[in-house]
């Protein structure tokens, strides 16, 4: 999807350059292995693989020994599937009526989350039952089985009756808040429903969920943002590794006067001469509209401050203090790396790695980068 959209150009004509380190997506997905132990780790894949690619990140985490995928939609489960021929593919948001034959085709799974879906996939499965796993809420109020329709299932468990049901599963809100009192709250409800449920296996960790420590980890970890090499111990050193780096062109540079005011609605007022370089990326690219002067670059080991508004396809940077003979048009400045990372971003704009992730354009020139061994 992502290579078709627009067509391949060389490198040295390119705009901006994403690359995308999937040797460190796999030596991601075996650090989270690491830590849990005997516990079997997935990996979920969804908004392509948090904007990674899907298609890609998919097969190398499968080449390190991932069997279970998780995704949001059933459009990205049919697509992975196309990828990952054996893999157990979850589906996250669940089953509706009219989609079950797309399930069966493709060998998906459909997370159930409500007494409505569980009798949809029995009528379906009458003959022969397909697996599927069950999601349960143990208080996040958004996605899974509502407290009311487990009682039920407690009070009746012929209700199950007849399911293939892999996995049981329910979803950490604050994982990522190592002091909030949800985390052990869900944790015990989630126990309780565990005890109930009779599936195969419980999945319970997200990435943060993962380093609560063991007692969050159960018999499967899902775990997303982590092996995208966004820090899952906000506050702590990060221990992953990053996976992309995004570079941006000089496409022009001027020099600007005191008193003259930069880019759309003159939000950034020049208080003495300034050098400004013009580059070729924008919130179209995922260059959030919040990062306006906010926001920093870096060309070789010089900081460069995003001064001005984000336009849609150009943003202006202070390039004052860089030597003049690394200024030309042409030159890249750095605006995702190890001298600012997606989490600096993420700061930058208010929001979360998560999103900076999500938002990378389809108009960056992609290179991926896998080594032939791993
Ligand atoms: C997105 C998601 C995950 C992964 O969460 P991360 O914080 O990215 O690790 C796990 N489980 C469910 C149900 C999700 O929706």
């Amino acid at each position: 999807m992502i290579d078709s959209l627009y067509p391949d150009i060389p490198e040295h004509l390119a705009g901006a350059v994403l690359r995308i380190d999937l040797d460190a997506v796999a030596t991601n997905y075996r650090t989270l292995c690491h830590r849990l132990g005997d516990v079997a780790c997935g990996a979920v894949v969804k908004a392509d693989a948090y904007g990674l690619g899907a298609e890609r990140v998919g097969p190398v985490l499968a080449r390190a020994g991932c069997q279970d995928f998780f995704v949001a939609h059933i459009n990205e489960g049919v697509r992975l599937r196309r990828a990952l021929a054996t893999a157990r593919i979850h589906v996250l948001s669940g089953l509706y009526s009219g989609a079950e034959d797309t399930f069966c085709e493709h060998n998906l799974l459909p997370v159930l989350g409500s007494l409505g879906e569980i009798a949809l996939w029995k009528n379906y499965c009458s003959t022969a039952p397909l697996p599927c796993d069950l999601h349960v809420d143990t208080g996040m109020l958004r996605l899974g089985l509502p407290t009311d329709e487990f009682r039920k299932i407690v009070d009746n468990p012929d209700l199950l009756a007849g399911l293939n049901l892999q996995l049981v599963l329910s979803h950490l809100a604050s994982a990522d808040e190592t002091a909030s009192q949800q985390n052990p709250r869900q944790l015990a409800a989630f126990k309780q429903a565990r005890a109930v449920i009779p599936a195969g296996q419980a999945s319970f960790s997200n990435s943060s969920g993962i380093f609560l420590g063991p007692d969050y980890h159960f018999d499967i970890a899902r775990p997303g943002i982590a092996l995208y090499g966004v820090n899952p111990t906000p506050g702590k050193p990060n221990p992953m590794r990053a996976t992309v780096t995004l570079n941006a062109r000089i496409v022009q540079l001027r020099d600007g006067h005191a008193g003259d005011s930069v880019g759309y609605s003159g939000t950034h007022r020049l208080d003495k001469a300034t050098r400004i370089a013009t580059v070729a990326v924008g919130y179209a690219d995922g260059v959030l509209r919040s990062l306006s002067n906010r926001s920093c670059g870096h060309i070789g080991e010089y900081r460069v401050p995003l001064i001005g508004r984000v336009s849609m396809d150009l943003i202006t940077f202070d390039v004052s203090d860089v030597p003049d003979c690394l200024l030309y048009p042409g030159q890249w400045i750095e605006m995702i790396g190890p001298r600012h990372t997606v989490d600096d971003m993420a700061n930058d704009a208010g929001t979360i790695g998560y999103e900076i992730l999500t938002s990378l354009g389809r108009r960056y020139h992609r290179v991926y980068k896998e080594s032939e061994d791993v």
